[in-house]
């Protein structure tokens, strides 16, 4: 359920591929495969095949990526400028997208750049390659994000989730860089050198069916944690806590 407070505080979402891969915690509860499912089932062709099944019939994304740019195109040419969440339905910096699927997105983004742009990512080690190979700068008004849900593992990569926000710590183009601490699934700490440069902070439990529980006391203290360092030094950190989750304890 990790985007769904991000997508609470947009206007839209651009899908411009859909599918994605189980990256780390807090893709257990995703919301975005059974969605997917569902509109595959209606005939729409950009999520067909993007989904599986696991051994206990729940639904999970396979790792295939679907072009979508027409639907992308549709929401972000329309001329009032909006806060759009960046592939709610995937993962911009996913390693199985085709080069050409990125190059595609920014190319649109950059083209109608009147609006500002939200893109949260598990696979931040994966920005700065994308980037390069596209050619594409970011549009002009990105806010860049990484997913810190506690001080768990990242599938992939094997290190502490922490690692992600050193990468959009270093794209200089972004306008704001933030974090979502959401689902928090663990108490979670951060030093002083992990939030230089971050300008937003989102902390929220996990909602839904399997809801994994949620301490108030690791809000508390992460957030404590936060004004802390803000003070040290003398940066402001904004801080938005979305939501206890359905599991909450004192
Ligand atoms: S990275 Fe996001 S979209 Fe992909 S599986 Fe994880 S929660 Fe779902």
């Amino acid at each position: 359920m990790s985007h769904e407070s991000i997508i609470q505080w947009t206007d839209g979402t651009a899908s411009f591929f859909t599918g994605c891969s189980i990256k780390s915690s807090a893709c257990a509860n995703c919301y975005a495969p059974p969605i997917s499912a569902r509109l595959a089932s209606f005939g729409q062709e950009s999520y067909e095949g993007v989904t599986s099944k696991n051994e206990k019939g729940v639904l999970y994304f396979n790792g295939k990526i679907k072009p979508n740019l027409k639907a992308a195109e549709n929401v972000i040419k329309v001329k009032k400028p909006k806060k759009i969440f960046v592939n709610s339905m995937s993962d911009i910096w996913h390693e199985n997208a085709p080069i050409s699927y990125q190059k595609k997105a920014l190319e649109l983004m950059n083209q109608y750049d009147h609006h500002t742009y939200l893109i949260l990512s598990k696979r931040t080690e994966n920005i700065e390659r994308i980037l390069e190979e596209t050619g594409m700068p970011l549009p002009k008004n990105t806010w860049i994000g990484a997913t810190v849900e506690g001080d768990v593992i990242d599938v992939e990569t094997k290190l502490n989730v922490k690692y992600r926000i050193d990468h959009i710590r270093n794209v200089d183009e972004a306008l704001v860089r933030f974090l979502s601490v959401e689902p928090m699934v663990g108490p979670l700490h951060f030093d002083d050198s992990d939030l230089v440069n971050v300008n937003w902070i989102i902390i929220g439990g996990e909602s839904g069916h399997n809801a994994r529980p949620f301490h108030l006391e690791w809000c508390r203290n992460l957030i404590e944690n936060i004004d802390d360092i803000a003070q040290r030094l003398n940066q402001k950190i904004a801080i938005f806590v979305k939501q206890p989750g359905r599991d909450n304890f004192f």
